[in-house]
């Protein structure tokens, strides 16, 4: 008799988890991975902040009972999100018009987000940056909605083609779900200037868009406040609008999966309506979040010297890419490469869009042990003082 599973495909491999899998069975010893999403400090491991480790031996020493928590999580937590993600003096969460859920990781706010948006509207289609983080195609389309690109990264100048991006949400349908970076834009490190954000804003006004910010950087690019630039605006628009928040590279808390949902009504009564309903889509989700993550973030923030402490070690890990981004530039110009790096320098958060070819990147891979995504993404938390000398060696020989 045949299996049940006899008809089942083997899945492709997840290009990056793949990389990773290369990676791990490499043997030689000066070997670099720059194709993670994961910050590593100077020692190439990845850190267990203070402030965390004192939170959580707290919560150890208490022993607290692990009854189920409420379907949206911990509501010291959510407000903690609220002031971190709308500032401490927003009126919109004041008023009551924010709503906001405890998620698995930004991943999990950003499914949870988008089931809630298939109830509302099943015909919208969904629109991604080109190019943009690999899963958001996946998971909208898993929640059943059709997803487009619009135009976002100009290879030319390694910025923003703000022009055509411009023109193409001004010709969006009506209702369109937008997806948008609202800092450290993942794969490239192209961010759009605060008056670009002002367009988009009044663009999705015009258009009567869905703007669904995703902000898995926060505290990366220039700092907490500053990174939410694109969140202040489309705050003080007048819009309804997602945001999902992750504290996996903020907080280093990657597989503890902390991260949030905030949606943006017009109104406290409307709040609690909305609420009701991404109550129901998290029920059928995952019943309720863990409660682990969730704590320990609302312990750090709401001690006002653990949370002094995170924003000293976050401004130090912001600190430390940047200082490799400029580094990595200098390297390359010292080593006679003519081709100008300068724009890694101005690119913001973890990755740079280094402009090598997927034959570059083979190069680096086989004959130097440098694993880089084949698009020329690299991340620079992954380089440090030791190796960054033989990774500039290598990428000015390959150039
Ligand atoms: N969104 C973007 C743009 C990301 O780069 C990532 C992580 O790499 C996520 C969301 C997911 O974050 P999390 O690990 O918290 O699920």
């Amino acid at each position: 008799t045949s299996s049940i599973f006899t008809a089942v495909e083997m899945a492709p491999r997840d290009p990056i988890l793949g990389l990773n899998e290369a990676f791990n069975a490499d043997t030689r010893a000066g070997k670099v991975n720059l194709g993670v999403g994961v910050y590593y400090d100077d020692n190439g491991k990845i850190p267990l902040l203070a402030a965390v480790k004192a939170a959580e031996k707290t919560r150890m020493d208490a022993q607290p009972p692990r009854g189920y928590q409420a379907i949206e999580g911990l509501g010291a937590y959510n407000q903690a999100v609220q002031n971190l993600v709308f500032g401490a003096d927003s009126e919109l969460v004041s008023s009551g018009r924010v709503v906001t859920a405890e998620a698995l990781g930004g991943t999990g706010a950003l499914k949870i987000g988008a089931d809630f948006l298939k109830r509302l509207n099943a015909d919208a289609s969904v629109y991604i940056s080109d190019p943009s983080w690999e899963n958001h195609r996946a998971l909208f389309e898993s929640a059943g909605f059709k997803v487009e690109n619009y135009p976002y990264y100009d290879v030319a100048t390694r910025g923003v083609n703000f022009t055509a991006m411009k023109a193409a949400l001004l010709g969006l349908p009506a209702g369109s779900i937008i997806i948008l970076h609202a800092c450290c834009h993942n794969p490239t490190g192209a961010d759009m200037s605060d008056a670009q954000w002002a367009e988009v804003v009044e663009a999705c006004r015009e258009r009567n868009l869905v703007p669904f910010l995703d902000m898995a950087y926060q505290g990366f690019a220039d700092g907490i406040d500053a990174d939410a630039v694109a969140v202040r605006l489309f705050s003080a628009s007048g819009l309804q609008f997602f945001v999902s928040s992750s504290f996996s590279k903020s907080f280093s808390m990657y597989g503890e999966r902390v991260g949030a949902l905030s949606i943006v009504t017009a109104s406290r009564e409307e709040a609690g309506r909305v609420l009701s309903q991404l109550k129901r889509v998290i029920r059928t989700n995952y019943s309720n979040p863990p409660i682990h993550g969730g704590a320990v973030v609302a312990a750090v923030l709401a001690n006002p010297e653990l949370r002094q402490q995170w924003e000293d070690e976050l401004a130090g890990m912001r600190d430390r890419i940047r200082a490799m981004r400029t580094s990595l530039v200098a390297k390359l110009a010292e080593r006679g490469v003519a081709q100008d790096f300068s724009f890694v320098a101005a690119q913001r958060g973890m990755f740079s869009y280094t402009g090598l070819t997927a034959a570059q990147v083979e190069v680096l891979k086989d004959e130097y042990g440098i694993y880089a995504v084949s698009t020329g993404r690299i991340c620079l938390a992954a380089l440090n003082t030791k190796n960054i000398d033989y990774v500039a060696d290598a990428i000015a020989k390959v150039l």
